[in-house]
């Protein structure tokens, strides 16, 4: 066993890292405070590989599979979350057309999201169910050649910056319910589908987020991806890897607390001594620490498997769930840290405070991922 990262992979994250801070760090306040979604570094990020990294060179990617891009995402998020989720998500819906489309879709669809020229994203969440997967109403029926789309989707991550999207449908409603659904590749631009951009999130504000609704939207029947009434069944396979890029992101802001608030404990004074030298500081920092460290592996060690050809989806929820509550953990005790000064906005721990928390939430709630081990654990 060997945990080492490759020279490949320690150039990635070198590289990654000073295209955040040259890049991401001189907007991250104004995009964060502006609600601005950032086409120019998508533009620029794609340049460097670093959109759609995990993809193979043969459909437009750097070709460095997910621990590559679960090491970009870390990276970016190490700097600003928000704006770092316009880069790795730029592609997010193109893993289902990846793994279940045909040759003609991989081609059309994922190569122009590498270059960052187009955007997707995947539009599975509706305004009644986000959880409950099976949940979704949103249906397509067949009509001469087409499906028409009918219904609605919320918090939709590139909503209304996309070019392209992957919805959750249900196409075979006589059948049971995991096998009633199915993905749809649904153009932007397709008449009937109106997106509005929802505002005043708490964290990652630089991302764009919507609500999307479908009001007969005909699409061509060659646009499904994989199998009828399969949807289901892919969209857990979707999230054994996008669990993962999540789950980097943790990594990042995690790293990004303890650095800062490392620097802070050793340079701010109490009672005459700083604050580090204190043993109630040191409980914290020491936490972080451990915490992060385990985190970075359980991550590494998910994505080393998808790459491996063995993605495990109860260790893709166990990321998932270490990594929300790990940078949720570090970002609340880097605020403590900085006393006060936590608090307020020209610090980014407090941002850092406000962008943790999503990863308690989205692609998967902590719940969810909770279920997800559980009957895991139960199942043998
Ligand atoms: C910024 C942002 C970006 C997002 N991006 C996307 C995207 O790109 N695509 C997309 O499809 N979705 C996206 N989402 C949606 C996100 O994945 C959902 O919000 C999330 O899955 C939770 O669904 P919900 O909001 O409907 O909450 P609900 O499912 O209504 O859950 C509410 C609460 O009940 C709990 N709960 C539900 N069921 C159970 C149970 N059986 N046992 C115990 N507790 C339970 C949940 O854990 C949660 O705490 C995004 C959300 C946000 C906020």
């Amino acid at each position: 066993m060997n945990f080492d990262l490759s020279e490949e992979h320690k150039m990635l994250k070198d590289m990654a890292y000073k295209f955040a801070v040259n890049e991401i760090s001189p907007i991250s306040y104004d995009c964060d405070k502006e609600e601005k979604y950032t086409p120019e570094i998508r533009k620029k990020a794609a340049e460097q590989g670093l959109v759609g990294a995990w993809v193979t060179e043969e459909y437009g990617g750097a070709g460095v599979g997910f621990l590559g891009n679960a090491i970009i995402t870390e990276e970016l998020s190490r700097v600003d979350m928000g704006i770092g989720l316009n880069v790795v998500a730029a592609c997010f819906g193109c893993e289902a057309i990846y793994y279940f489309g045909t040759e003609e879709q991989k081609k059309k669809y994922i190569p122009p999201v590498c270059s960052g020229e187009w955007v997707a994203a995947g539009a599975f969440t509706e305004p009644n169910a986000g959880t409950d997967v099976a949940g979704y109403k949103t249906r397509a029926v067949k009509d001469g050649k087409d499906y028409v789309v009918n219904g609605n989707k919320m918090f939709i991550t590139n909503g209304t910056v996309c070019n392209f999207m992957v919805a959750q449908c249900i196409t075979k409603p006589e059948e049971k319910k995991h096998n009633s659904f199915s993905q749809i590749i649904i153009p932007a631009d397709a008449k009937g589908v109106i997106r509005n951009k929802l505002h005043g999130k708490m964290g990652i504000r630089a991302s764009d987020t919507a609500e999307i609704t479908f009001e007969d939207v005909r699409v061509p029947q060659e646009n499904i991806v994989g199998k009828d009434g399969r949807g289901f069944h892919q969209l857990m396979h979707f999230f054994d890897v996008t669990r993962v890029m999540v789950s980097g992101q943790a990594v990042g802001l995690s790293q990004a607390c303890l650095d800062t608030a490392v620097k802070y404990a050793k340079e701010r004074t109490a009672f005459g001594l700083p604050i580090g030298s204190y043993q109630l500081t040191m409980a914290k920092l020491t936490e972080m620490a451990i915490k992060l460290e385990s985190l970075r592996t359980l991550v590494y060690k998910a994505a080393w498997l998808v790459d491996a050809g063995k993605p495990d989806y109860h260790l893709a929820a166990m990321c998932k769930f270490l990594g929300g509550q790990t940078a949720v953990f570090c970002a609340n005790a880097a605020v403590e840290i900085h006393g006060g000064y936590g608090y307020m906005d020209e610090y980014a721990v407090q941002k850092w405070y406000r962008d943790a928390k999503i990863l308690e939430l989205y692609e998967g709630t902590k719940e969810a991922e909770i279920m997800t081990i559980g009957r895991v654990l139960q199942s043998k």
